[in-house]
């Protein structure tokens, strides 16, 4: 089928075929033409096979017909994505949004747009402030529905498609899944059709090394001598066949190390072409802004190398994967966050570690998420096939690996809507938002759910009883002839934080606190991510712990999360101390991408600590604002005033002071010539900054 031959404006498909997509895949087809009943449908095919095309498709039939679509995707780098692609149709008149924003935005606006992309975490947000959105809706796509299966995000999102179609079951739901053993059940559960099929466009030859073989699926055997590193000569190999190696490892700390290693046996691949783009990169960024990891990216990509992990800031990963779609970078060590993010196609895809530490031991990576990575190989256009291999130490593992990963199946998607902390917050949401107002109702709603359509919803009663006791005596709810969510319930559901959260919070607002307090209580909290303590740091962190009254103790959370807590705290209480970024990051061993995602994190929990502060009338929202402000920017409370001008941030805000500009009043006195002789401060910056307060 031609893409042309499907019922739609040809001037919209050919935005299609100006990307170069002529025909349709067999999976695309089949899907396209099911999709075009209206019926709700579930498409299982691999990575990289085209599921967004299907997805597109959905949303362009329901704007013909005048209908509004959401696209639900898992992280935000996607919805990037995707909202830039979608912005190709806005020239016929698709009005196209990013919903973005925090989780307490108003969300009314939405409705005037005909194509909202939006995380699953954000669409929940949305329905909890209005769910008539909902009503509005004809198609909901949602990408990655395996998702579904995740302990931390599978919850959401499947109370954001139960929601959807509870308000509005005229909506079509196009649920776009990886190949999963019972994508069928999905379908049955959504009341959908089916499409499954494990065509690839670029073949995959899957396989294992060991010793000094690589050993294929197919029984086929090729002689690879191992070395020091064990998988040199094998990325040599992909390399010299004329592709690039895209190689996961389990540790942020084993990406950097192995490819340091890998440096001198990539160097001699690079072409003259690749080594002048690699080195004009490498340079820009010794120019930018300054991180721990300038200086070893920079170096690394010289060699055709780099590593990929959390820890880099955004501007690193995305110069590493650019570097890496133009093919002048060969080889990228990863950790599994990238196999779960963008599209970054390789001809050949090696997974070195199987097993992860899980906070206990280590334990297996699941089937799934293995073959997620291995099925990143193989670049469309360029590749007549891809290869997947996993590295084993022994032959004995070799073999277990092939039965285990390669041949063996997918592991079904169960449902973790019965995880406890997960009701506990949906549930809350449900009453505040209106929706149920009786605790039959409830058993009612949970009995559409996907945990609902397997297994009796009477297993869940025990626990829903529980949780509803447990949100009463916290007074986020009232009991009587109807549910009813008091100011603080119906507050902590559109603050979208866990009512646990709200429970810490309150406490640090019935103790005597100080800034150190309200950090260590934020990092405590189920809504933040505190940065792990190491064994070597907990002697220091206990001290610290005794100098400070502290709201939460050892046994209102656990310890991990309490000394995570400490550490957190004290990093922010650096941060806000003006310390830089590097000794900061060197101080406790962490990367750029970690403190910013936890200041980023504080800012957001402390905008939602000031305002249950005010549901429940306590005083000192003053203080709890200028902290956030400070933790926002990374200043002292006297910068407060100059640092939010455009382009100022911390380190200019400084210099600024210290030169004498201490307020607004002053800077409006100033004049650019006064102004430029600031280290950092060009005539630019200088006329933006006067243009700004004056
Ligand atoms: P996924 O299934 O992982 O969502 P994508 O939708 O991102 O995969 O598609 C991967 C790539 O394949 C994209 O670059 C897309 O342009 C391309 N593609 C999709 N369908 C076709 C087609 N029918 N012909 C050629 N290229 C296609």
């Amino acid at each position: 089928m031609e893409i042309y031959d499907i019922p739609l404006n040809s001037e919209w498909l050919k935005v299609f075929e100006d990307e170069g997509i002529r025909y349709l895949y067999p999976p695309q087809e089949e899907a396209i033409k099911k999709l075009f009943s209206g019926k709700n449908l579930v498409v299982a095919i691999p990575t990289a096979s085209g599921k967004t095309l299907i997805g597109y498709i959905a949303i362009l039939r329901a704007f013909k017909m005048g209908l509004k679509s959401v696209y639900i995707v898992p992280l935000r780098a996607l919805a990037m994505e995707k909202y830039e692609e979608l912005r190709r149709f806005e020239k016929f008149g698709m009005k196209v949004a990013l919903a973005m924003g925090d989780y307490d935005s108003p969300a009314g606006y939405l409705k005037y747009y005909d194509v909202v992309i939006a995380t699953s975490e954000k669409m929940d947000s949305i329905l909890r402030h209005d769910l008539e959105y909902a009503y509005n809706l004809g198609v909901v796509i949602v990408d990655e529905v395996h998702l579904l299966g995740e302990a931390s995000r599978g919850p959401t999102l499947e109370m954001v498609i139960s929601k959807i179609r509870d308000v509005n079951d005229e909506a079509q739901i196009i649920a776009l899944s990886a190949t999963i053993n019972n994508s069928q059940e999905i379908a049955e559960w959504l009341n959908g059709e089916h499409v499954y099929s494990e065509f690839r466009p670029v073949p995959l030859r899957l396989g294992v090394y060991y010793d000094d073989t690589l050993l294929f699926e197919d029984g086929e055997k090729v002689e690879i001598k191992h070395d020091a590193i064990n998988i040199g000569n094998l990325v040599r190999r992909s390399i010299e066949l004329g592709g690039q190696v895209l190689i996961f490892v389990n540790r942020r700390k084993s990406a950097e190390s192995l490819a340091e290693k890998l440096r001198r046996r990539v160097e001699g691949y690079l072409n003259e072409e690749d080594k002048n783009e690699l080195y004009a990169l490498s340079d820009s960024i010794m120019e930018e802004e300054y991180t721990i990891y300038s200086e070893r990216i920079a170096k690394l990509i010289r060699h055709g190398v780099a590593f990929h992990h959390a820890g880099l800031s955004n501007r690193h990963r995305s110069i590493v994967e650019r570097a890496f779609k133009n093919k002048w970078l060969k080889v990228i060590v990863a950790t599994p966050t990238l196999a779960a993010g963008i599209n970054l196609p390789s001809r050949t895809v090696i997974v070195r570690d199987v097993t992860r530490y899980d906070g206990f031991s280590s334990v297996y990576i699941p089937v799934m998420e293995v073959k997620q990575m291995l099925g990143r190989a193989g670049r469309p256009k360029y590749d007549k096939y891809g290869e997947g291999i996993i590295y084993a130490r022994s032959e004995k593992r070799a073999h277990d690996y092939m039965e285990m990963y390669i041949r063996g199946e997918i592991e079904d998607i169960e449902s973790q809507l019965s995880n406890e902390s997960a009701l506990r917050t949906h549930i809350l949401a449900l009453i505040a938002s209106d929706m149920i107002n009786k605790e039959e109702e409830i058993f009612e709603f949970f009995k559409k759910t996907f945990y609902g359509f397997k297994m009796p919803v009477e297993n869940l009663e025990r626990k829903i009883e529980r949780i509803l006791d447990f949100l009463e005596e916290y007074e986020f709810i009232k009991r009587k002839r109807l549910l009813l969510a008091t100011p603080l319930g119906k507050r902590t559901s559109d603050l979208y934080i866990d009512p646990y959260t709200a429970i810490i919070f309150r406490k640090c607002y019935e103790h005597n606190f100080d800034i150190f307090c309200i950090l260590h209580t934020i990092s405590c909290t189920p809504d933040m991510n505190p940065i792990r303590a190491k064994r070597s740091e907990l002697e220091e962190l206990f001290s610290l712990a005794y100098t400070h009254e502290l709201a939460i103790d050892e046994f209102d959370v656990d310890q991990d999360t309490f000394f995570g807590a400490l550490k957190t705290a004290s990093i922010l209480m650096d941060w806000i101390a003006e310390t830089s970024q590097d000794k900061i990051i060197e101080r406790y061993d962490i990367g750029p991408g970690d403190l910013h995602g936890r200041v980023e994190l504080t800012d957001w929990l402390l905008y939602a600590f000031g305002e249950i502060g005010k549901v429940l009338h306590y005083p000192h929202i003053r203080n709890v604002e200028n902290l956030r402000l400070r933790v926002k920017y990374g200043v002292k409370e006297e910068l407060l005033p100059i640092v939010s001008l455009r382009g100022v941030g911390r380190v200019r805000a400084r210099r600024l002071f210290d030169s004498g500009f201490d307020s607004i009043e002053k800077l409006k006195r100033a004049n650019v010539s006064t102004l430029i002789i600031i280290p950092g401060i060009g005539r630019k910056l200088a006329e933006e900054i006067l243009k700004q307060v004056k």
